[in-house]
């Protein structure tokens, strides 16, 4: 990895054939930024929010998450940091949520569905994610959309919540960008129809494969049918480039199918504008990236 960085540090993502991509860290806690540094990463696409809440008994307030969030803004120096908020439910679980035992959790309570149940907390999240946004340039994200009428609610309580630091003088970038994870194959269907209500795509492959495949992402014993390169998963992948790029919106890839170097190619030329991956398979793609050349066959 040494010899890696040595050999790539501050080169760009680009074929040689001149295609950029943006290559991006996903991480889940502050402890993360110095591999995100370390790996020469050109921001964060993913910052797994709902760690702050889990392995704790109350909520996190807001003034500590306030704390969080700057840092990372802070140590990415004015490059992209993406907060996705609370992605809590399913395989993570947080108590002070107080969420109820589910049978089948990965298609219950979780995510914008626990934020859009819980004002309160929602609220509390976005309040500090937009007064960090002030300290360098944050991106808000909602987790697993299903609908457009997700979005509006969401939208609108951010609203709420800058409204409300207007109010009171408290100072956030007032052009921020909002997007979404397109992660369930109803989000990809419809992404025609989200790519008008946001400034950007992030698509969570892990999600999409396991609600695509009807396979669960966690239980290895069934990972022979948990087949991420199934051509229903990357026809919706490709779908939703399309349908962002016809819309003017950028769009990213965020689940561990991005760190796919035998599909790196395939995604470049579905157009792909980002990709966004664990900090040590930043390098390695990077230098994937570098050798292809899309004009070749
Ligand atoms: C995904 O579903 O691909 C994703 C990036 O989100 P998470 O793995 O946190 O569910
Ligand atoms: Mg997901």
């Amino acid at each position: 990895q040494r010899e890696l960085l040595e050999e790539l540090r501050g080169l760009p993502a680009e074929t040689e054939d001149g295609r950029r991509v943006e290559l991006s860290a996903n991480i889940s806690s502050a402890g993360d930024l110095a591999a995100v540094i370390k790996n020469d990463a050109e921001s964060i696409g993913l910052f797994r929010s709902e760690f702050i809440y889990m392995g704790r008994d109350t909520l996190p307030t807001e003034e500590e998450q306030f704390k969080i969030y700057k840092l990372a803004a802070e140590t990415m120096a004015g490059k992209r940091v993406i907060i996705r908020t609370v992605d809590i439910g399913n395989d993570k679980q947080a108590s002070a949520f107080g969420l109820p035992k589910e049978v089948n959790p990965a298609l219950g309570m979780r995510a914008i569905r626990v934020s859009l149940t819980r004002p309160d907390i929602f609220k509390t999240q976005l309040r500090a994610i937009l007064r960090a946004s002030a300290f360098g340039r944050i991106a808000i994200m909602f987790p697993l959309i299903t609908s457009v009428w997700e979005v509006w609610k969401a939208k609108e309580i951010l609203e709420n919540v800058k409204t409300e630091l207007d109010k009171n003088q408290i100072p956030y970038d007032h052009h921020l960008e909002v997007g979404i994870m397109v992660e369930t194959p109803a989000a990809a269907l419809i992404s025609d129809k989200l790519a008008k209500e946001v400034d950007f795509f992030s698509i969570g492959t892990n999600d999409l494969s396991q609600y695509t495949l009807v396979v669960d992402r966690n239980i290895q014993d069934s990972s022979q049918f948990f087949n991420p390169h199934h051509p229903a998963v990357l026809k919706l992948i490709r779908m939703t480039i399309e349908n962002a790029h016809a819309n003017h919106i950028w769009v990213g890839i965020c689940g561990e199918l991005g760190a796919d170097l035998t599909l790196t190619r395939e995604f470049l030329e579905m157009g792909v504008d980002e990709l966004s991956v664990a900090p040590y398979d930043i390098l390695p793609l990077r230098k994937k990236v570098r050798s292809l050349n899309l004009s070749e066959k």
